[in-house]
């Protein structure tokens, strides 16, 4: 049988209890798990790619053990459908909240599928908790001096009150 290789790609900015739900769901559908930390420098993200990628692998912490095993977490710059083939990835997890992703998602999944026909789109939703759960707003949480441990592990949290001086 094919072993399948999945992608999840996102700026992870920082990473929120949302991203994670979304990895627990894709790492039982696919054999290995590649959780792919884009570069993304044009959203100006406010971590850096090495304390993006760090942040992830902490996080991986609270999976349990055999999930842990298939999920490699790996920075990427350039086209997701080039790390994709490169990586030799047959689908591409992405998360979907409400309407509002389905637009973007809609117009990737329709450029991509041009790309690399081969290539699948899954989404999947978060559980209900999670769905509200944008990196964005919980950006705009702490740095308004708002209350983020729903929002985030703790070790996002850690790092992100820090970075907005409220360590
Ligand atoms: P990107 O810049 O690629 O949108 P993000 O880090 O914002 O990167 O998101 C990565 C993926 O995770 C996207 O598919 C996004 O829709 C999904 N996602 C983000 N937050 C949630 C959430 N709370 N529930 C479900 N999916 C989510």
């Amino acid at each position: 049988m094919t072993r399948l290789t999945g992608l999840y790609p996102g700026t992870f900015d920082p990473l929120t209890l949302g991203h994670i739900d979304i990895i627990k769901r894709a790492v039982k559908l696919v054999d290995t798990l590649l959780v792919g930390v884009a570069v993304n420098a044009g959203k100006g993200p406010l971590f850096d790619l090495d304390e993006r990628v760090d942040m992830v692998r902490e996080a991986l912490d609270g999976i349990d053990s055999e999930a842990r095993a298939q999920i490699k977490v790996v920075p990427f710059d350039g086209l997701l459908m080039h790390f994709a083939e490169q990586n030799g990835c047959q689908v591409i997890i992405r998360g979907l909240r409400a309407v509002s992703d389905f637009e973007y998602e809609f117009q990737m999944v329709g450029m991509n599928s041009f790309l690399n026909e081969e290539v699948e789109t899954v989404f999947l939703m978060a559980d209900a908790r999670y769905q509200a759960i944008a990196s964005r707003l919980v950006k705009e949480i702490a740095k308004l001096g708002g209350d983020i441990d729903d929002f985030v592990p703790p070790s996002v949290a850690r790092r992100l009150l820090a970075k907005v001086g409220r360590g």
